[in-house]
């Protein structure tokens, strides 16, 4: 079967990400971020989100179209067998530029539409493949079940795949997510926003063992994440050291960050390796933002080794955060079973049903 082009839009928080994919190969995938606009107010605000991505949006899909091009020798609208749009979870308002641009385009090139839950992308990410059609991992009917691990600033989740469109959501978060966990711990130390990122470049050079933080949830049956904890822990921690020394070192710093993310991976090994006892996989699919930190990579592949499972995570750095080229790669599944739609439903679904 001819792989299908597929133009896949997604609005679901603070990037504006249009991207041209072939089955499962990236032609595109244009990101603009919002991390400018929103920094000094120290988070994503609806409003500017949405008036940002309603900006740029035309821009980024001629963007996308041009960069595709250059794979296709030129690609027009005739080449494009579906729109596909990211319709939830996600800031309900931001969402709407989305969705409201892919009807639009539908209608006035009359294409078939798709709609992708946001965590079935990041879920299928690993899969997607370079123009040159090369990816970290495929699978095929033998492989399932496998499993997926979805680590970001609004998810920690632990997804039995049974098929692709089968979901079966085993494992989330009790509180925090722990990407938002980061992001709170990186401010408390002062690394402003997002801080996550610069959480995990402060740690290389602290000790991880300087600080004993608890380790959420360890022996607890459930599977299930918890980041509260730990993260008042640093805050009480960080509170009375101020209050014996006032400010803090850059050592005691560091050494902070290191031990929180010592300690984020290991609620993360443990749950995985709870995950694994009671379902035996062979591959793990791993998505999200948190997951783009070598460390954690690292680690969970190393617990899943102990399993005899294999992880697989995207190929490239984009493919980690909020962006389209995953949507395109769900969505191409979702074509080869012809699930098209008329109009982009507006419950906001959840990961799971399976059956
Ligand atoms: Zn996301």
């Amino acid at each position: 079967m001819k792989e299908p082009i597929i133009l896949a839009i997604d609005t679901s928080c603070d990037d504006t990400s249009v991207a041209v994919t072939e089955g499962l190969r990236v032609l595109a995938n244009i990101v603009s971020s919002q991390d400018e606009l929103h920094k000094k107010w120290g988070g994503v605000v609806p409003d500017i989100a949405r008036h940002a991505h309603a900006d740029r949006i035309d821009s980024v899909i001629a963007e996308a179209f041009a960069r595709a091009g250059r794979y296709k020798h030129g690609i027009s609208w005739d080449d494009v067998d579906a729109i596909a749009v990211t319709y939830g979870p996600g800031l309900a308002i931001a969402l709407e530029v989305g969705i409201k641009t892919a009807q639009k385009l539908a209608e006035e090139h009359k294409k078939p539409l798709i709609a992708v839950n946001h965590m079935e992308g990041h879920l299928l990410s690993a899969l997607a493949a370079n123009a040159a059609g090369k990816a970290p991992v495929s699978i095929s009917e033998g492989d399932f079940p496998v499993m997926g691990l979805l680590i970001s600033g609004g998810h920690t989740d632990l997804v039995l795949v049974h098929s692709f469109g089968r979901y079966e959501l085993i494992g989330e978060k009790l509180d925090d997510a722990v990407g938002e966990a980061y992001d709170k711990i990186a401010r408390m130390l002062g690394f402003g926003y997002p801080g996550g990122r610069v959480l995990t470049e402060m740690a290389k050079q602290g000790d991880p063992t300087a600080f004993d933080l608890p380790r959420p949830l360890y022996k607890d049956e459930r599977l299930a994440f918890s980041f509260s904890g730990l993260k008042t822990s640093v805050f009480y921690t960080l509170k009375e050291l101020q209050k014996e020394q006032g400010e803090l070192t850059k050592k005691q710093i560091v050494d902070m960050a290191a031990s929180f993310e010592f300690a984020a991976i290991r609620h993360l090994q443990d749950k995985l390796a709870q995950a694994l006892e009671l379902h035996p996989v062979k591959t793990i699919l791993l998505g999200g933002g948190v997951a783009a930190s070598p460390k954690v990579r690292a680690g969970l592949r190393k617990t899943a080794r102990e399993y005899g499972a294999e992880v697989f995570f995207p190929f490239g750095k984009k493919l980690y955060v909020d962006n389209a080229a995953m949507i395109g790669v769900a969505a191409s599944f979702k074509y080869q079973r012809g699930e098209t739609v008329k109009e982009i439903p507006d419950r906001v679904p959840r990961l799971t049903v399976a059956e």
